[in-house]
């Protein structure tokens, strides 16, 4: 049990340690979509800038052109050039009164879209310096682990040595096929630990006699009586205490 201790806090951590760069590249992703939502809010703002610029351009181009008609229509003589001077230079000025409406719409949606995009600019700037922070925490977390780990496996040696051969050898290969733990409490219904299915008699007797091994017979791993170890593990809190 005390072996089997070792080997699930060994275990525990080699999944640790494993997921750490799954994590981090999940968090490398969500940090690159943070990104494209401000650049997409960026571009939204040009598009919006060079609308107004083309309007600005289409007015001044059509400016130039009543300029003209009104040059032409102080200088022509014939009456229904005249006419058509004076017909032209009112609907060129209709058609800027629109092109005016659209640009200050344009520029109302450009207020917003600036407002948008400094609230994305500033979420990026946020979540890069939490993302620097949980990686450093990462590495951080990497190296005391790896040293953990490594005085687990060295404390883990010394304690298999104290094994009988045979039985560690047979928990060993119970731990490869199944995983730890398979040395698992019995509750007081006669539960096995390990499925929650419940143990015959005959091996919930053997069981509570704590005198040999018995098997569980729906997942094979060994069932032990977990009064007995509670009250061990109390009486050694209670030793502690009075030390
Ligand atoms: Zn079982």
């Amino acid at each position: 049990l005390i072996l089997q201790e070792k080997d699930v806090r060994i275990s525990k951590l080699r999944k640790d340690l494993a997921s750490l760069p799954e994590q981090r590249t999940r968090l490398l992703k969500q940090m690159e979509a943070i990104k494209q939502k401000a650049l997409a809010a960026k571009q939204e703002v040009a598009g919006i800038e060079k609308s107004i610029r083309d309007v600005e351009a289409a007015v001044e181009t059509k400016r130039s052109y009543i300029g003209k008609m009104k040059t032409l229509q102080s200088n022509t003589r014939k009456n229904e050039e005249y006419q058509r001077c004076i017909q032209e230079v009112e609907k060129t000025e209709a058609a800027i009164d629109a092109l005016e409406t659209s640009e200050l719409e344009l520029m109302e949606r450009l207020e917003a879209a600036k407002t948008d995009m400094e609230q994305k600019i500033r979420r990026v700037q946020d979540a890069q310096r939490e993302l620097e922070e949980t990686l450093a925490r990462f590495d951080r977390t990497a190296e005391t682990d790896k040293e953990l780990l490594n005085q687990l496996n060295a404390e883990r040696a010394d304690l298999a040595a104290a094994v009988p051969e045979d039985s560690l050898g047979e928990y060993e290969r119970m731990t490869r096929s199944k995983g730890v733990p398979v040395i698992v409490p019995m509750d007081e219904k006669g539960h096995c630990g390990g499925c929650h299915m419940v143990i015959t008699d005959n091996a919930r007797m053997k069981v509570l006699g704590g005198h040999e091994t018995v098997y569980c017979d729906s997942c094979h791993r060994i069932p032990y009586r977990k009064r007995f170890q509670e009250r061990r593990r109390d009486c050694h809190e209670i030793q502690i205490g009075r030390i």
